[in-house]
């Protein structure tokens, strides 16, 4: 994984490659409990899958969002924002660091074949749920 966010031009860059060409897919909205797990993620806010398997969610649900980038190359990046007892984390969520690299795993074939699209497919969905019921801490 890159480092560098942002070119000199100030344009966002695609956290596998550092292509600037970037489409934004979707948003997901995380939600928690009190014991700091996650409960759902909500997407394009009408799409709610329900976490399966315990995650550790180390934020405080005030307005948890990440968004959801694919680059022309075909790489998914997450751009994520945590509102935590009264501070917004940026781009520190390892949750989101996960799904990225899982999304990006389930979609290699898709990349070397040069077929994929820029808009939350049911395929896209149906990798996060799957994320989502996979065990994890
Ligand atoms: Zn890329």
């Amino acid at each position: 994984m890159s480092t560098r966010q942002i070119s000199d031009q100030g344009y966002l860059l695609c956290k596998v490659c550092d292509f600037e060409y970037m489409h934004l897919v979707g948003t997901i909205e995380a939600h928690d409990n009190d014991s700091y797990e996650l409960t759902k993620l909500v997407i394009n806010g009408k799409h709610t899958i329900d976490c399966q398997n315990k995650k550790k969610y180390s934020y405080r649900s005030q307005g948890n969002i990440h968004l959801l980038y694919r680059c022309e190359e075909g790489h998914f990046s997450i751009i994520s924002f945590d509102g935590h007892k009264g501070v917004v984390l940026f781009d520190r969520n390892t949750l989101m660091n996960d799904l990225t690299m899982f999304l990006n795993e389930k979609t290699k074939d898709d990349r070397d074949k040069k077929q994929f699209d820029f808009v939350m497919s049911y395929a896209i969905l149906g990798y996060i749920e799957d994320f989502l019921s996979i065990e994890t801490t």
